[in-house]
């Protein structure tokens, strides 16, 4: 269930950086695409993220925009020997040195990359 707390918190920074895009104009321009960036250790189903993006950005300048997804491998580091490797399938231990007392060096992340909006169209209109 954690995933709607999560969506809930990006719906908030968008409509934020959607409302601070165009500060002179009273106009909220239109979010069109997210591109969130998930570690492969994260727990987050990107499935459910979606899901309840669709349904919580109903009727907000969010209301149907993509949202896009990129993966982050594993990468552990070995506090022993210092060795970086990618996961290996459920071994988690250090490949160089066999240690067990390792760290998770990159694929926890989960973040807010970049948003798109629509332009605003603030044609003069002349007569
Ligand atoms: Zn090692």
């Amino acid at each position: 269930m954690h995933e709607l707390a999560i969506t809930a918190s990006v719906l908030n920074l968008a409509l934020q950086y959607a409302g601070n895009a165009q500060p002179e104009t009273a106009h909220t321009p239109h979010i069109t695409d997210l591109h969130l960036v998930i570690g492969q250790l994260s727990s987050v189903i990107d499935d459910s993220v979606q899901f309840y993006w669709d349904i919580i950005s109903q009727n907000t300048p969010a209301e149907g925009s993509r949202l896009h997804f990129r993966r982050i491998p594993a990468e552990f580091e070995c506090e022993i020997c210092y060795a970086h490797y990618p996961m290996h399938g459920d071994d988690f231990t250090c490949p160089e040195c066999g240690s067990a007392e390792v760290r998770i060096a990159a694929g926890e992340e989960f973040y807010l990359e970049a948003i798109d909006v629509d332009e605003v169209n603030e044609k003069e209109v002349t007569p």
